[in-house]
């Protein structure tokens, strides 16, 4: 006798459906599973069967063949174990085909019986919706998760017994809520301890209004990450719609799903591999920072693969991994915040100190960033660090609530055009950037002085509508394409000839 039981595998962040079979023949005893199951997915007959065992079911001494369908997709992880454990039950008689019928059935055992939480699970009940089953069978941790996808019945059970007397309809299903969103602000730095850093407060203001990646260059101390810190207190809010794409990652990384406002902030270290950083068959650490913030400290000591393979994410937001036999696609819409020092001893662009490397050292530590990376990267900052003196006779600084208030006014504008400003190229980009002739003039100017890449160009314009959108103001003047250029530090990088960074204050750029 065949059985049939609906589960789920997990291909990147969408779970696709698995049908299990069993079939229980004459012959001598045996366990085998076959389509494309891996290692882990193997041992699964030796879980069932104790599993099965230990809840008090007589051991099946047949012949018994598991056929994951499709058998060319590749199945990884203990998520079958319960549908496995049931359809062997079904074949022996000891359940009623007819109960399995039109569930979807996850979790993994352990040897007692009880039943282990499984990754991907939101995915798995959006799929279960999308197919009409009549209900989702998860283990009792996931069920929370499960719940918040609307119009799936969701049955949560803690052990394998308690699962059949849920099918059986001989117990009622408990009600599951989704877990209650969190609102509130996360715990951390705020911008009113933050003492003077005037260049970075303005940086990381405009990078939250805008969208825009942001390079924070400088010596050691200087407060580089502190700002980074600040940059995500100073973010708006999730939207319902982007938290759920949040809970989607953790869910798919097997992480607590967590239903909060708060974007993520990954902060990932600098020998992560390049798998780790940008996903494999999981999310990696870009995506874990999707609708966030990435940081980078120390940028120039990440792995070339890792910073140039960050390329594509950077511009359209989202990654695809190519594997043997599939491709992956991840969300990756975060903003990113590089950091790094000015030269390899760290003390060039430190007013006390005397830097000892060599113009083409300093030329060679900072094209560790290439040129094509930089480019992606629309606001590029020289931080100072800032004169014991100033931090003594410190005023009180502006807090990151208000500093969020004029973020999310300029956001809203945004919405309104339907692009955030970091994501806007080409005609689009020229379309929604109005320049009175004098601007216009003055741009050219610019361009022709500093030599500006076609890249560096667009970013001049993309980070000028934005400092228009923080003053509120629809036409983009001067003043505005002055901070944008002055945003463009690293552009003109120091070289071998022994030419050197041009820092640019923006006070003195206001007036052209
Ligand atoms: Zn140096």
């Amino acid at each position: 006798m065949i059985t049939e039981v609906h589960a789920s595998a997990l291909v990147g962040l969408d779970a696709t459906p698995v049908l299990v079979e069993v079939d229980l023949a004459p012959g001598l005893p045996g366990f085998h599973i076959v389509g494309l199951p891996d290692a882990s997915v193997a041992e699964s007959c030796d879980r069932v069967k104790c599993a099965l065992r230990n809840s008090g079911f007589q051991a099946v001494n047949r012949r018994l063949v598991v056929n994951l369908a499709p058998g060319d997709l590749r199945k990884e992880g203990p998520r079958f174990d319960l549908a496995i454990a049931l359809g062997v039950l079904t074949a022996g008689g000891q359940l009623d085909p007819e109960d399995t019928l039109g569930c979807m059935i996850l979790g993994e055992l352990a040897l007692d019986g009880r039943l282990r939480p499984v990754r991907g699970v939101l995915s798995s009940a959006a799929l279960a919706r999308q197919l009409g089953l009549r209900a989702l069978l998860v283990p009792q941790e996931n069920a929370e998760e499960a719940a918040l996808i609307e119009g799936v019945a969701v049955w949560p059970a803690r052990d394998l017994n308690q699962a059949l007397r849920l099918l059986r309809h001989a117990e009622e299903p408990a009600a599951v809520k989704p877990p209650a969103r969190l609102t509130g602000q996360r715990d951390g730095p705020d911008l009113s301890g933050l003492v003077g850093q005037l260049v970075g407060r303005r940086a990381i203001e405009v990078a939250a209004a805008g969208g825009h990646h942001l390079l924070l260059a400088g010596p050691p101390g200087c407060g580089k990450t502190l700002l980074a810190r600040c940059l995500s207190t100073i973010l708006p809010p999730l939207l319902e719609s982007e938290a759920v794409e949040v809970a989607r990652v953790s869910s798919a990384l097997g992480l607590p799903v967590g239903w909060s406002d708060l974007r993520p902030f990954q902060e990932p270290d600098c020998g992560v591999t390049a798998a780790g950083l940008l996903g494999s068959a999981r999310p990696g650490e870009i995506s874990r920072a999707h609708r966030g913030v990435l940081f980078l400290d120390e940028v120039g000591e990440f792995r070339r693969t890792c910073l140039e393979g960050m390329r594509t994410a950077l511009e359209t937001g989202r990654i695809e991994i190519v594997r043997a036999n599939h491709r992956f696609c991840y969300p990756a819409d975060f903003t990113l915040v590089a950091a790094t020092n000015l030269c390899s001893c760290g003390v060039y662009g430190d007013d006390n100190q005397e830097c000892l490397c060599t113009p083409l050292q300093r030329m060679r530590y900072l094209g560790k960033l290439s040129g094509p990376l930089r480019d992606r990267i629309d606001l590029q900052v020289v931080v100072r660090r800032m004169p014991a003196s100033m931090m003594l006779e410190a005023k009180p600084q502006e807090s990151s609530s208000s500093v969020r208030e004029r973020v999310r006014r300029a956001r809203e504008l945004q919405r309104g055009r339907g692009l955030l400003n970091a994501r806007l190229s080409g005609p689009r980009l020229r379309s929604v950037v109005k320049l009175d002739q004098e601007s216009y003039r003055y741009l050219a100017r610019a361009l022709d002085a500093l030599q500006l890449s076609g890249r560096a160009f667009e970013a001049i314009l993309r980070v000028a509508r934005t400092v228009a959108d923080l003053r509120g103001c629809p036409m983009v003047e001067i003043s505005d394409l002055c901070e944008a250029i002055a945003f463009r530090c690293l552009d003109r990088l120091p070289t071998a000839e022994g030419g050197s960074v041009t820092l640019l204050p923006i006070r003195r750029l206001k007036k052209p």
